[in-house]
This record gives structure tokens, sequence and C-alpha cells, in this order.
């Protein structure tokens, strides 16, 4: 609140902790565009519709406490359960179309659980900017949909997607795959740069998600959705002259959900 007062220009990193490069680059952003930077670690049980998933979600607070620091991280906030949820709320948050495909349609109530504790989240904080990764795109939309719909006077940034050397997305849920796994997850960034490339030959969507199904197959992996959105308006179907298309993919590799996506925008030269 003093550095508000102090009319600081504050910078926001909502975490569920375990972190990794990707969060720690989202850190780095916002320490270059704002005077403050605060970063919260909440494993939002809200948003988890499988029991299993939140009790297995890794913790590592005292090495994360070390990163943050290291980085310049100025205050980490680290609520309890009790004090994010003193009550019960009635409160329902619907996103429509938006909340209820792809994450949305696999994890129901998901996308509520992620508007709620946000927004109590950027009441607590007062930021001017949010730092989001693009890594979980539908998240960013729907934070972004919360936003513009009730006036809040918060920046959104959404960042691009670190990843590790086979193009494995960066995630904390990575922490639970073997050497193995980890190498075998490299097949959804592969499925992803074949998706842009057949794109690029104007090969059409349903021959792409018929080669993605079988790349996936091939290599045994288990694949929860492929799909390919308009970023702006995610119920309309998409054709070759979409502006931004964003393709996204869920899987599973011993286990663990993964998720991952990429940007296709039409070059209009
Ligand atoms: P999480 O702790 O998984 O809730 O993620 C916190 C923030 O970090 C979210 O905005 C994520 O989209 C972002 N994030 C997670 N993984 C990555 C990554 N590999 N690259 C960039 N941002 C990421």
């Amino acid at each position: 609140m003093a550095w508000r007062q102090a009319n600081q220009v504050i910078g926001f990193v909502p975490t569920m902790g375990a972190l990794h490069q990707g969060h720690l680059s989202l850190i780095f952003s916002s320490k270059k565009e704002n005077q403050k930077t605060v970063c919260s670690i909440f494993v939002n049980p809200t948003q988890f519709n499988n029991p299993e998933d939140f009790e297995k979600y890794p913790v590592s607070m005292e090495e994360d406490l070390h990163m943050l620091e290291k980085a310049g991280c100025d205050l980490v906030f680290v609520p309890s359960a009790q004090e994010m949820y003193p009550n019960l709320t009635q409160l329902r948050f619907q996103f429509g179309a938006l909340g209820s495909t792809m994450e949305g349609a696999f994890r129901p109530g998901h996308f509520h659980g992620v508007a709620l504790v946000v927004l109590k989240l950027f009441n607590l904080v007062l930021p001017n900017r949010a730092y989001f990764g693009q890594k979980d795109f539908q998240q960013y939309l729907i934070i972004k949909h919360l936003v513009d719909s009730l006036f809040l006077n918060i920046e959104l940034r959404c960042m691009p997607i670190i990843r590790e050397e086979n193009g494995l997305a960066m995630s904390s849920r990575n922490r639970r795959l073997s050497k193995e796994g980890k190498d075998k997850a490299g097949i959804i960034y592969q499925a992803l740069e074949l998706s842009k490339e057949l794109f690029s030959k104007n090969i059409s969507i349903s021959e792409i998600q018929t080669e993605v199904l079988n790349l996936f197959k091939l290599n045994e992996v288990e694949i929860e959705y492929f799909q390919m959105i308009d970023t702006q308006d995610i119920s309309k179907p998409i054709d070759h002259h979409t502006s931004e298309i964003a393709i996204c993919i869920a899987a599973y590799i011993e286990g663990v959900r993964l998720i991952d996506n990429t940007l296709l925008t039409l070059n209009r030269n």
C-alpha cells in the first residue's frame, strides 16, 4: 500500500510456486517495466478439479524464496488457504465459449477458480501491471476477459513460453516426470511445429488434426485435445485467412497432464 501511495509502479507475477525459468522470465520482465515487483505463491485449491492433481502439485517453498531473492523480486506474498478463502462465496464465474472448450471442457470449474483467485490477488496486491505466460494461453484470455469486463485498471502482459532444449515447455509439473518422460514429452512441441509447417503449406485443418493425432498414436502418447482456435473469438471456426490462431495441445506423459501451445500470425505482406 505504501508503494501505491508513493506512486511506485507495481508489477505482479501470480504463481503456484515450484518455480522454474519460465516464472523467473516473468519476474525479470516485471522488474524491467516497473519500479516494484511482487510475486505470489499460492497453490489455489479452487482451480483443481482433480483432488489427486492438487495433492501431488509440487511444493518447494524454500528453494522458491531463494530463487526470487536472487532474481531481485521486491516482495513475495504467500497467503494461506484460510486467508484467501475465509468464507465460502456463492459467486460463480462463467466465460461462455471461452470457458467451456479445451481446459474448460476437460477441467470443469477450473476457470471459475482461476478467475476467483486472480481477482482476489489483484485486489490485495493492487498492481499496475500483471504478468502471465503464454504457456497458459486460454487462462490469459480468461483473465483478459475479466479485466476488460470489469474495467480493472491493470495492464496485462502475455509473455513468451520458456522451453527446455527438446522444446518441452517448462512447467512445475515436469518435476513429476522421469528423464525418459521428459524426453518423450518433446513430442508435444514437435506436434506444434508440425502443425505450423502443414498450415503454411495450405493443408486443411482436419488433415493437420489427423496428422497430429497419428504422431501421438505412433509414439504411444495419450492426447487429450488438439485444437486450433481464433485468438480473437474462440467460437469462430478458423481457416487460412484467420489473422491469429493458437494451436493448443493437452497430453498425458507418465500420468502427468501437460499443456502447450503456439501462435500462428497471418503474414499480411
Ligand atoms: P503457475 O505457477 O503454473 O500457475 O504459473 C504461473 C505463471 O507462470 C503463469 O502465468 C504461467 O503461464 C507462467 N508460466 C508457466 N510456465 C511458463 C513457461 N514455461 N514460460 C513462461 N511462462 C510460464
